[in-house]
């Protein structure tokens, strides 16, 4: 079994690329954050730009982003905290440290995300750094 990038310790085809090849819906922000981190590691700029909520999207960043993910090497995803986002909800937030080597550095993205459902589907809309 491949296990996911997202360091949930399910299969890999059951957790975050179910979600992204869309038989799967992420019930949760957390799990729309965990697929969204897995997208940065295989570079799914679809998957990326689609799950960006539509009002913050950042179209014009498509390419550099792209390109950014394909150069660093990522690590790992640890989930700090989660506030609301669950089933019944249409707002929540997931407090997050993502590490990455770039240019053989260790590095980390330490960010508090702000995720909205809107038509039953979660969306990322913006981000705190820590
Ligand atoms: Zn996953």
């Amino acid at each position: 079994m491949k296990k996911c990038y997202c360091g949930s310790n399910q299969a890999f085809e059951e957790c975050c690329q179910a979600i992204i090849n869309g038989t799967a819906k992420a019930n949760t922000s957390e799990a729309l954050m965990r697929s969204r981190y897995t997208a940065f590691v295989i570079a799914d700029i679809n998957y990326l730009m689609n799950s960006h909520h539509k009002s913050t999207r950042p179209t014009k960043e498509r390419k550099s982003i792209l390109k950014w993910t394909k150069s660093v090497n990522w690590i790992s995803l640890n989930i700090i905290s989660t506030k609301s986002g669950d089933e019944n909800d249409t707002e929540g937030w997931v407090e997050f440290k993502a590490v990455f080597t770039e240019n053989n550095q260790i590095q980390d993205i330490h960010e508090n995300s702000y995720f909205v459902k809107e038509n039953n589907t979660w969306y990322y809309k913006s981000g705190d750094h820590k």
